[in-house]
């Protein structure tokens, strides 16, 4: 802002700014200031350059020394960091400050609407279907930025900065290249001498901690908690946690749960589904079996007298399932699938053995001498999925061999219409 009249040691303009002469008092001062800032609030519909333009004109001309080095050499030289910063102090600040506080209320909130806000930082976190189901509490250490305590999150130890020589201070960068006779592209990037921040520090004085970076690197273990009956894919945010940069409302550190494969149990909402092999025998003359759930609890699981169970049947057990998120004292069905295990061949006295127990065979309708009349065919083994997918691939090579004689892809849209 003040870039843009780079007058030479120009030091009357923050006395035009607050209205005072040059001769005025600390009280003066102080007296312009708080009819103009009040005046020119943001909160109060006011312009907010003139309320920056206000409060650091008041920064600089309440601060004796600050005053004195203005009044000599103009404000190019408090830039130079000769009386510390100006223009990197946040305005509503310097306000605040001054009234102890925002007056307009909101004690600061209001503050916060207007500044950047952080990125959040997102994590994949595993977890296993027993600890979405008992709950549990995962501790991880993370590295993350913070403001550095020793500067402030000044960067150097004055407390000052220098405007950005390569971008002067807007911390945009524009370049021009010549595409061609007549053309050109203008294209605007990050500066890179000061990575977008509009301003340097002088290498002498840099704060020693961060090297001028402003923020610190720092290890935080965090906890989090895994709910009974949370989702895959339900996220546990830590508000503000985040990395810390000057001026920014930090981000916030989101976990985002994964859940692993269980080899046993499958989940569907706040129901589970369970695979189970019985044998033929016990399909047709009943089973019993424990199936263990993901607390370690034994479940002794049994069919009804007298029961049998066909290939492909489900079965349920009551609040047997998940426990529901925040309700953990209500759970879903457990279902169980089953599959049977038929023998792969019978000796001739098994099977006799059987028909004379399982329900006789149906009656043929035809006479032996018509039987006799019938053609004999021998049925094989198959892999049907095999066998449909390798017709299918021929099927496809036919058709393209078809439709390279034919002269390539135009003939197939003609074929398709007709
Ligand atoms: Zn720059
Ligand atoms: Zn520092």
């Amino acid at each position: 802002m003040f870039g843009r009249a780079p007058k030479k040691s120009d030091n009357t303009k923050y006395y035009e700014i607050l209205g005072v002469p040059k001769t005025a008092s600390q009280e003066d001062l102080k007296k312009a200031y708080r009819k103009a800032a009040i005046k020119n609030h943001p909160d109060k519909g006011g312009d907010p350059e003139k309320f920056k333009e206000l409060a650091q004109a008041y920064e600089v001309l309440s601060d004796p020394e600050k005053r004195e080095i203005y009044d000599q050499y103009g404000e190019d030289a408090l830039k130079e960091g000769m009386g510390g910063g100006s223009g990197g102090d946040n305005p509503f600040d310097i306000f605040e400050s001054f009234f102890g506080g925002n007056p307009f209320g909101g004690g600061g909130s209001s503050r916060g609407q207007r500044q950047r806000r952080g990125e959040d930082v997102i994590h994949p976190l595993k977890v296993s279907l027993e600890d979405l189901y008992n709950g549990t509490s995962k501790k991880l250490s993370l590295s993350r930025n913070v403001i550095c305590q020793k500067c402030s999150g000044k960067g150097s130890k004055s407390g000052a900065s220098t405007k950005c020589s390569g971008c002067q201070g807007s911390g945009m960068k524009v370049t021009i290249r010549q595409l061609g006779p007549g053309m050109i592209q203008q294209m605007q990037q990050p500066c890179s001498e000061c990575k977008g921040t509009g301003e340097t520090i002088n290498a002498k004085d840099r704060c020693s901690e961060c090297k001028g970076e402003k923020v610190v690197q720092e290890k935080k273990v965090m906890e989090v908690v895994v709910e009974k009956g949370m989702q895959n894919g339900q996220k546990v945010t830590f508000p503000g946690e985040a990395d810390e940069a000057p001026e920014t409302v930090t981000g916030d550190i989101v976990f985002v749960l994964q859940q692993k494969e269980h080899p046993k149990f499958k989940r569907k909402g706040d129901d589970l589904f369970y695979e189970h092999t019985l044998s033929l025998t016990e399909a047709l003359c009943g089973f019993q079996f424990v199936l263990t759930h993901l607390d370690n609890r034994q479940l002794l699981i049994k069919s009804n007298p007298g029961e049998v169970v066909k290939p492909d049947q489900f079965k349920a057990i009551n609040d047997e399932g998940m426990p529901m998120y925040q309700r953990p004292f209500m759970k879903g069905k457990l279902y169980i699938h089953f599959s049977v295990d038929f023998p792969d061949s019978l000796t001739p006295d098994q099977c006799k053995a059987l028909e004379a127990v399982l329900p006789p065979r149906p009656r043929s309708q035809m006479t032996d001498m018509e039987l006799d009349e019938c053609e004999e065919t021998t049925l094989h083994d198959v892999n049907i999925e095999e066998e449909m997918r390798r017709k299918q691939a021929q099927a496809q090579e036919a058709y393209e061999e078809d439709d390279d004689l034919h002269g390539g892809g135009g003939q197939r849209v003609q074929c398709a219409q007709q």
